[in-house]
């Protein structure tokens, strides 16, 4: 199976697993401790919690928290609603393209929403029209499904100038772009940089309160009660260490992925920017393709029909209904993703398999 789908996850980075496998034992036994136990199993875990936290932390721009969550979900559910004073209903804006965790939030927060229109290459006005009195304003770093690459800083500068917050979904970027400068919150998700399923993060800005979604014993800075998971943390922060590291390398290999691509559909049509775009990400189309079809006649490459929450669902991506595409062109387009331990003959050999049964469908 040839893996082409990174934006769905990413395969775990080696030294991840490694750090891992530390805090779920150890060599001796020892690190098995709950982070939040005085004694010195406890101290040794929380010590490779904070270590953790500090790395996740040079994702994100200086003057802020990290808060541990259970996946990026989790952290947009606390950016959202954490961030609501009780009986505000204030209105919020997220772009029309954001992923289902900001706008079925959005949706359910009870408080008017508007979606900030994206044009032909998905990508949302750096000024945009904002409500009147709204109260925040999120858009995405990088787009799951056609990887734009949104003018974020320009947007946050807006949002702050209307008294607004401004939430940055940062969940494709981290790690691989500069971190969102001008946002008051980030939400980062391990298992999109290489690092374990089952965590994610929020950034805050200082001096940004927000009200817990889970109570309890007070863990996460009383914004998020329950036991830590040192393994998690310990995995996300080296995830994240090897992310920064490797920032210029990673891109510099997806660069000739993308270059090889290129040539290999021709053709075909790519959806969304080409240019401000994150290039790990190809979403293309070809005329009178039945991608579902597509993708269970090519059951050795691991690819989507658009985002992995959407696929299977029979709905057409809001994104690409959002970009100007109609529900056939919609339903005729396929998205690959690669990155680091993508190699160009495993590209190469995907491309073929997918361009020979596209051809087959004529
Ligand atoms: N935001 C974006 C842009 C995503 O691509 C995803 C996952 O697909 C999420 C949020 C949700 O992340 P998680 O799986 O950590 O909840």
């Amino acid at each position: 199976m040839i893996y082409c789908d990174y934006q769905a996850t990413t395969p775990l980075a080696p030294e991840a697993r490694e750090e891992m496998l530390r805090w779920l034992d150890g060599p001796d036994g020892a690190g098995f401790g709950n982070p939040h136990s005085p004694h010195r199993l406890g101290r040794m875990a929380a010590a490779a919690v904070d270590l953790a936290r500090e790395r996740v932390a040079t994702l994100c721009p200086p003057g802020g928290r990290v808060i541990f969550t259970g996946s990026a979900t989790e952290a947009i559910n606390l950016a959202l609603r954490g961030s609501a004073s009780r009986g505000d209903t204030r209105p919020v804006a997220v772009s029309a393209i954001e992923h289902a965790a900001v706008r079925d939030t959005a949706a359910d927060l009870g408080c008017p929403v508007t979606h900030l229109p994206v044009d032909r290459e998905g990508l949302v006005a750096p000024e945009p029209e904002l409500p009147r009195d709204v109260r925040l304003v999120a858009v995405m770093q990088v787009n799951n499904e056609i990887g734009t690459i949104q003018p974020v800083e320009r947007i946050a500068a807006r949002a702050r100038a209307a008294g607004a917050l401004f939430l940055c979904d940062a969940v494709q970027g981290a790690g691989k772009i500069a971190p969102p400068a001008g946002a008051d919150m980030i939400a980062l998700s391990a298992h999109k940089l290489y690092g374990p399923k089952g965590i994610g993060a929020l950034w805050v800005r200082d001096g940004i309160e927000l009200a817990p979604l889970i109570t309890g014993g007070g863990q996460e800075q009383g914004l998020r009660s329950g036991t830590l998971s040192p393994a998690l943390c310990a995995g996300f922060g080296v995830a994240a260490m090897i992310a920064k590291e490797r920032e210029k390398a990673d891109a510099n290999h997806v660069e000739s992925l993308w270059k090889k691509v290129g040539e290999l559909f021709s053709g075909w049509t790519l959806n969304g920017s080409a240019t401000a775009r994150w290039h790990g990400n190809c979403n293309l189309r070809r005329d009178g393709l039945d991608a579902a079809r597509l993708m269970a006649d090519v059951r050795t490459v691991a690819f989507s029909a658009g985002s992995a929450c959407a696929s299977g669902s029979g709905r057409p991506s809001h994104v690409l209904r959002a970009i100007g595409l109609d529900d056939r062109q919609a339903k005729s387009s396929i998205r690959l993703g690669f990155g680091r331990y993508s190699t160009l003959a495993e590209v190469e050999e995907a491309a073929e398999r997918i361009v020979a049964a596209a051809q087959m469908q004529e």
